[in-house]
């Protein structure tokens, strides 16, 4: 069975000197290997930063120096000298260090800090009762290992027994024939996957998904006519999705609660406490074994955590709605808030309007600076719709304010690789 702490983390890994606590970052594409070495180094109290192997040489040494690991691995040789050994059952006395997309600014590191046995074991534990990782489980990975939800999920199964399928970078022919060959039970993935696993089995027929019992989906809005399509392809009740981010994970949501509340991100995780503020942004109370900073940045740890009367609280600044019986609504996030003339425009209101349209398949809505507004609403939009049928299918369903000014129909819209429009660029070039 597991390591205790009475049995105290090895000080050196395969001669690699290595203390409790050290940082170690992975600059390696993600693998079953990959998983070996991260999970050897957290059952050690060692914390592994997994980043984006192609992030550019200006981006990397920008996050090393704000992290300063003891240990670079960049290639497999090194990462094969820290796979050193564990078994099902261990308890990882680490959290990986994940750095955030950097969506919204420059990437934060998520830092939770070596644990304490307890710590450990609850966080263990409340994984284990929501998503049931078991021996019987194969996981397949479409998402890079670099962030934290697939990493959870893979970590997860590799505890509880069960078995990783890594297909390497997410390519639909791929992961199709590993659907068929390897009879996975669950898998972790964003709305796009979903986009581009829909469109290839339109051209090349749909695979047997009788082994999934669990799909999950995050990290970006799912749109409403791929939601249905999701919950109707696979397997009645096998498929979740929730709200989190980096820093955590704070709903989860059953297909039959969204299909009775059709838009909704779930209600909050046992444990966790949401609250809207009236300015609609969303604070999430933690247990203590879930509470994080950020790593060497103590201002933007102050400015996402407050004092309340009932404990501390934290936003990633995110907006959204509670309903009466506790279920959450994402309204996008704060930066991307649309102030024109005055009024708020939730680009998620927007992009659902528009997204019902037959003929669009992707769509971001966001502002541009505006002299006489402030700034203006503009939709960058993919599929065969023109602009004058989104301007009058507009008209129809959104109010004056909220109707975007100009149309910009593209092929493809630019994301991050997990899935999440880069707005930034899209107003950008504007
Ligand atoms: P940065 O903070 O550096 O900008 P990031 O927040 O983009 O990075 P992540 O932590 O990967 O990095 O993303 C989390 C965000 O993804 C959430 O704050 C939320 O805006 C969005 N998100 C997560 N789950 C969902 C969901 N189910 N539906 C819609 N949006 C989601």
């Amino acid at each position: 069975m597991g390591r205790s702490i009475a049995d105290p983390p090895a000080g050196t890994m395969n001669g690699m000197q290595l203390e409790t606590g050290d940082r170690v970052a992975l600059l390696v594409p993600g693998s079953e290997a990959y998983l070996d070495a991260v999970i050897s180094l957290l059952v050690r109290g060692v914390v592994p930063i997994p980043l984006d192997p192609r992030l550019t040489s200006h981006e990397r040494d920008r996050i090393l120096a704000d992290l300063d690991p003891a240990r670079v691995v960049t290639d497999d040789a090194a990462l094969a000298a820290l796979c050193t050994g564990w078994a099902p059952g261990d308890v990882p006395l680490a959290r990986p260090m994940h750095v955030t997309s950097g969506t919204t600014g420059t990437p934060k590191g998520v830092w939770s800090g070596v644990l304490t046995l307890d710590r450990a074991r609850a966080l263990v534990a409340e994984e284990q009762e929501l998503w049931g990782f078991a021996a019987e489980d194969v996981n397949l990975v479409l998402s890079p290992l670099y962030h934290s939800a697939p990493l959870r999920f893979a970590m997860g199964t590799l505890l509880a027994g069960g078995r990783v399928v890594v297909p390497g970078p997410f390519d639909a022919d791929r992961v199709t024939a590993a659907i068929t060959t390897e009879r996975p039970t669950t898998m972790f993935c964003v709305p796009t996957h979903l986009q581009r696993l829909f469109e290839h089995w339109d051209a090349c027929g749909t695979p047997d998904l009788s082994s999934f019992r669990l799909v999950a989906h995050a990290g970006a809005p799912c749109p409403e006519p791929l939601k249905r399509r999701l919950i109707e392809t696979f397997r009645p009740g096998s498929t979740w999705e929730f709200y989190g981010s980096t820093e955590g994970q704070f709903t989860a949501c059953r297909s039959e609660e969204w299909l009775a509340r059709p838009g909704t991100v779930g209600r909050a995780r046992p444990g966790r406490t949401l609250r809207v503020d009236p300015d609609g942004l969303i604070w999430c109370r933690v247990p203590e074994h879930a509470r994080f900073e950020y790593y060497g940045a103590p201002e933007k740890t102050a400015a996402a955590w407050r004092h309340t009367p009932e404990g501390e609280e934290f936003t990633v600044g995110d907006l959204g709605r509670i309903d009466e019986d506790g279920y959450l609504y994402l309204d996008g996030r704060r930066e991307d808030l649309v102030i024109t003339g005055g009024v708020n425009v939730y680009p998620a209101e927007v992009e659902n309007a528009i997204a019902a349209h037959p003929g669009v398949t992707d769509v971001a809505v966001y502002g541009v600076p505006d002299d006489r507004w402030g700034q203006r609403v503009v939709a960058a939009v993919v599929g065969t719709a023109t602009p004058d049928e989104l301007d009058r299918w507009c008209r129809e369903r959104l109010a004056p304010p909220k109707r975007p000014k100009e149309y910009h129909v593209l092929d493809e819209l630019p994301r991050t690789a997990t899935g999440k429009v880069l707005r930034r660029a899209l107003s950008a070039r504007a």
